[in-house]
């Protein structure tokens, strides 16, 4: 089997034999690398950083296709490889480092889940505010790569905001260290930040340091249902404008809503969750001024959870649309707080989708299964876009099983010449999932 790049034709064998000593798979076990319809002509899974950087130091020297694997469950977030020549795969780095409970500190390989991330940290009482779907499967240089967050960035800010060091592998097989433990500010530019959120297209993450936190004493949800999107929004907006210190707030239509299991009972098309935290006695409080401001504002019906019955909630809302595999389309709209339940409207347009949003963070996600796909899902994703673009938002492919020729990004933003740069600078031979990130990077 061989790969053709431009004029130059890569066979499985000589690559195979470049990668013996970078812990090679064997090759029945290579379709478990596919992505769309591209298996690898071989497949890595080293144990140490050294071997990161021996698998991409012999990937350049071949100018082979090299996709960063985690838990493989975000595969068919970005446009599909152009190339694909070997998969990389991480999960052989899966140590907590090292852990600091008294400087509330962890470093941890990128291979690692966050499952067992968390279950390490627990032990002393801490967590780190990030809850991706799937956390049994999802690694940490996973959720890094992709850089994306959801309802607790609310409280504590975006994965960047949590990283205080790194260390990565450049495609050439350069090591390279950022930051690490270390309680005070660093000096200098902090090129680890540039990897987050980057799609594994600069570099492949293999260790990173972050701060973490002491894990609640207590919590609740208030679970309310209202008519209308507008009226959940205003009651979030209240709370907010109160200083509540809410730890998660998100609205789902009744579609979403039966999706998590609950019964939509017809009271009401929209729930508002809102999620506290902290001491029993300030959670109390804030708990009953959420469900007053309810009240306030027309609530059809209002209910609070308490502890282990609001974690396991917020655990099905974080994996909606995903808890048996990939729904057939899942798109994320950007937008702003104040054009949430305008985007919520766009998005449920003409179709059965299950919506939520976040009205603090203008994050709407909408998911599809195949009996409830829009009609012509190319037309409504190009409607769909020309609407949100107007309101200065941007509409995100995130799974597209039955999708070709559609942009997983849309249009490219006014930084990609920046970002072609830093790409050209990073990985010059283009060999880091080439194709997957915004305008082809
Ligand atoms: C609260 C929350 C909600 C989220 N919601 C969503 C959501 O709705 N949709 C969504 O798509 N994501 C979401 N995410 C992001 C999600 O956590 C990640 O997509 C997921 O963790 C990926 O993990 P994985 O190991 O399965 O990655 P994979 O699926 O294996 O990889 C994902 C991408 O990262 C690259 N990659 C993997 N490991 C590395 C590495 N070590 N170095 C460099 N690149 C690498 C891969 O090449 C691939 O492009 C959410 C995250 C949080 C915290």
């Amino acid at each position: 089997m061989s790969s053709v790049r431009g004029d130059v034709r890569i066979d499985a064998r000589t690559l195979q034999e470049a990668l013996a000593s970078a812990d090679p798979v064997p090759e029945t076990d290579h379709p478990g690398y596919t992505i769309g319809d591209a298996t690898p002509l071989a497949a890595v899974r080293p144990k140490t950083i050294d071997g990161v950087a021996t698998a991409l130091t012999a990937a350049t020297r071949l100018g082979a296709a090299v996709v960063p694997w985690g838990g493989g469950t975000r595969m068919g977030l970005g446009n599909p490889p152009s190339r694909y020549d070997l998969a990389l795969d991480m999960r052989g780095l899966s140590s907590v480092v090292e852990h600091r409970p008294e400087d509330l500190v962890v470093t941890v390989e990128a291979g690692c889940t966050m499952q067992a991330l968390q279950d390490v940290l627990r032990d002393s009482g801490q967590y780190l505010p990030l809850d991706p779907p799937l956390p049994a499967q999802a690694t940490v240089g996973g959720l890094l790569a992709t850089g994306i967050s959801g309802p607790l960035s609310t409280a504590v800010g975006t994965p960047r905001d949590q990283v205080i060091g790194m260390r990565a592998v450049l495609a050439d097989g350069s090591i390279v260290k950022n930051g690490g433990i270390v309680v005070k500010n660093v000096t200098g530019y902090a090129m680890d930040r540039l990897y987050i959120g980057a799609m594994g297209t600069l570099a492949v993450i293999a260790e990173a340091t972050f701060k973490v936190t002491p894990l609640p004493r207590a919590e609740a949800t208030v679970v309310a249902t209202f008519s209308s999107m507008n009226a959940a929004t205003t009651v979030c907006n209240v709370v907010t404008a109160q200083g509540l210190p809410l730890m998660a707030a998100e609205v789902l239509n009744g579609a979403a809503w039966s999706q998590v299991g609950q019964s939509d009972d017809g009271n009401g098309d929209y729930t508002l969750l809102l999620r506290v935290a902290g001491r029993p006695s300030a959670v109390a409080r804030s708990i009953d001024a959420c469900v007053a401001a309810c009240r306030e504002t027309g609530v059809a019906n209002v209910e609070s959870l308490n502890d282990d019955a609001s974690v396991s909630l917020w655990k099905k809302v974080t994996d909606l649309g995903w808890e048996s595999g990939p729904p057939d389309l899942a798109l994320r709209l950007l937008g702003t707080p104040a054009h949430s339940a305008e985007l919520v409207a766009l998005a449920a347009q003409e179709s059965d989708a299950a919506v939520s949003v976040s009205p603090t963070r203008g994050v709407v996600k909408a998911y599809w299964n195949s009996d409830a796909l829009p009609p012509d899902v190319h037309a409504y994703i190009a409607g769909l876009r020309e609407a949100v673009t107007a309101l200065n938002g941007t509409v995100v492919v995130e799974s597209r099983s039955r999708l070709d020729g559609v942009d997983a990004w849309g249009p490219t933003p006014d930084s990609f010449a920046v970002m072609r740069q830093l790409k050209e600078q990073y990985d010059p031979h283009g060999i880091l999932n080439p194709g997957r990130y915004v305008g082809g990077l």
